[in-house]
């Protein structure tokens, strides 16, 4: 008799459904399957494997307010988030799906002998890769890596939330509904036990979810020299400077810190504002958060938070810095009236770096605004920090903008608009420091899943090179020298 797994509506407390956990049996099993089935899968070609995938994305588009349904349910947030969820998974499919066949084509390289050797680089699947997503975005987090995984060539065993599975099996479903082979994408569900056999068993891992779990699988895909990419937990910052637009500041901050409830790697929850700017600021924070509208609806701002655990985590981040001196000037209540893990947007200010608020990740709807000096200041605070996933920076002079960003350690910088990053499918995204390692989208985000063979035909005529039995003959020596001047002197030749 398996174990089942109860997934719940967080704003009504409704049993959505109930999910068989797949044991390590069953992981290995689900494994074996996806390896017998990739060879005619990736001999399928990438351009035919492309198509498939773009009408799924067509039909997921067509059809996208059945995914929105599924998502608000088992997540509490917005519809306009879950809409979101779907409008960027389009945008990354449809990148893929018409780029994928060129960035995927065999490259001709200069081999070390040009015109008497030919080198041919062929990037092929590694094979079975495992998924293992988390529950903030439960739809997009799965399919942005699943759609490029798949492309290349590979199998996929997913592994979605435990909180949150219904989304992935949803889009899985349609992937076999197009004609994606039922055993090229599988789903196991379960907790952290199914997830650690998936880690055991699968030929490449792409993770996204907290450092703490992030780092136990590295370590696990590290003893078995398999390739993994970590997509991890952030603390971004957000500078506004002196000469910052501050109404479009202040609207920016609450986009970036309330995206997905506050519960979104990405979101902003560190705000440093210049001194000169810092009270109208704060005044126009101040007066902007009463608008904002708590609920699930069309037109809503703010959903409810998916977890208990992060609702007491949020709570325990204020009281902190509040006993450490911090003031909330808005918000920072519970709201039961419209579900039990519903929280008021909150504006934290007077915070510093002994706050749990400014160094932990905060799953929550909380904005800390701390005052600084000056754009130095704000940068060295914004790298003061154990993440470095995104930042944002506001200020009137563009191009100091793009030049501050440069200063920052993170995987990107947008400046003038937070989350930037997320419809950008050409661009990579990803972590510095505890945040991860690789990058998803962009070609850096599909070569993750390939890995490259490279093929070197040797045609050096015997009247040149003479069967010998050392590399390294008289004539191969006057070869490399040769060799060695008119890479010297002749730059368009060098490799
Ligand atoms: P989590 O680390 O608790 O769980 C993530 C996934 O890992 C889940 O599917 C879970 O079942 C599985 N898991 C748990 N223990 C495991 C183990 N020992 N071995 C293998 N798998 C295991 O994270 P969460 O609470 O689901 O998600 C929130 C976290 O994800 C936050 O830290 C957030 O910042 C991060 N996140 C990062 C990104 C990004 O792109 N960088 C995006 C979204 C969320």
């Amino acid at each position: 008799m398996p174990a089942f797994l109860d997934v719940t509506n967080p704003v009504t407390g409704a049993l959505i459904g109930r999910v068989p956990t797949a044991d390590r049996a069953e992981v290995e099993a689900a494994v074996a399957r996806a390896r017998a089935a990739r060879p005619a899968w990736e001999a399928l070609g990438t351009r035919a494997r492309a198509r498939l995938l773009r009408r799924w994305a067509d039909l997921l588009w067509a059809e996208r307010e059945a995914a929105i349904r599924v998502i608000c349910a088992e997540t509490g947030k917005t519809w306009v988030g879950a809409y979101n969820e779907l409008f960027v998974t389009d945008n990354i499919s449809l990148y893929y799906s018409g780029h994928a066949p060129r960035l995927l084509r065999p490259q001709t390289r200069r081999a070390l002998f040009p015109v008497f050797q030919h080198a041919r680089v062929y990037y092929r699947p590694h094979g079975v890769v495992g998924l293992i997503t988390p529950w903030n975005y439960p739809f997009l987090l799965a399919f942005c890596d699943l759609v490029p995984a798949l492309i290349a060539g590979n199998t996929v065993i997913l592994k979605p939330s435990e909180w949150t599975p219904f989304s992935a099996h949803h889009g899985v479903e349609w992937m076999h509904r197009v004609g994606v082979p039922a055993d090229v994408i599988q789903v196991v569900d379960g907790a952290a036990e199914t997830g650690a056999a998936l880690v055991d068993t699968a030929d490449c891992i792409a993770f996204t979810g907290s450092s703490a779990v992030g780092r136990q699988v590295a370590l696990r895909a590290a003893a078995r020299l398999i390739p993994y990419s970590l997509e991890l937990g952030g603390k971004d910052p957000l500078l506004v400077l002196a000469d910052a637009d501050l109404d479009q500041a202040a609207a920016g901050v609450l986009i970036g810190a309330l995206e997905n409830a506050g519960q979104a790697c990405t979101s902003t929850e560190r705000v440093y504002v210049d001194a000169a700017v810092y009270a109208a600021f704060v005044e126009r924070l101040r007066q902007r958060v009463p608008d904002l509208m708590l609920g699930t609806a069309e037109g809503h701002h703010v959903g409810s938070l998916t977890s208990a655990r992060e609702l007491a985590r949020v709570e325990a981040q204020i009281a902190d810095a509040v006993s450490r001196g911090a003031q909330v000037i808005a918000g920072g209540q519970r709201r039961p009236d419209l579900g039990p893990l519903f929280f008021e947007p909150t504006v934290l200010v007077n915070v510093d770096h002994t706050m749990q608020v400014m160094r932990e990740e905060t799953f929550g709807p909380v904005m800390a605004v701390m005052r600084v000096r000056d754009s130095a200041e704000a940068v060295r605070l914004a790298n003061d920090s154990a993440y470095g996933l995104s930042g944002t920076i506001y200020t009137r002079d563009l191009r100091q903008g793009a030049a501050l960003a440069r200063q920052i350690d993170s995987g990107d910088v947008s400046v003038n608009r937070p989350l930037a990053i997320w419809g950008a499918a050409a661009a990579p995204m990803g972590g510095q420091k505890s945040s991860g390692s690789g990058r998803r989208n962009g070609p850096e985000g599909l070569l993750r899943f390939v890995t490259s063979q490279t093929v070197v035909v040797d045609r050096i005529p015997r009247a040149l090179v003479p069967p010998g039995l050392t590399h390294l003959t008289p004539r191969v020596r006057s070869w490399i020298a040769l060799r060695r001047w008119w890479l010297r002197f002749l730059p368009f030749l060098r490799p």
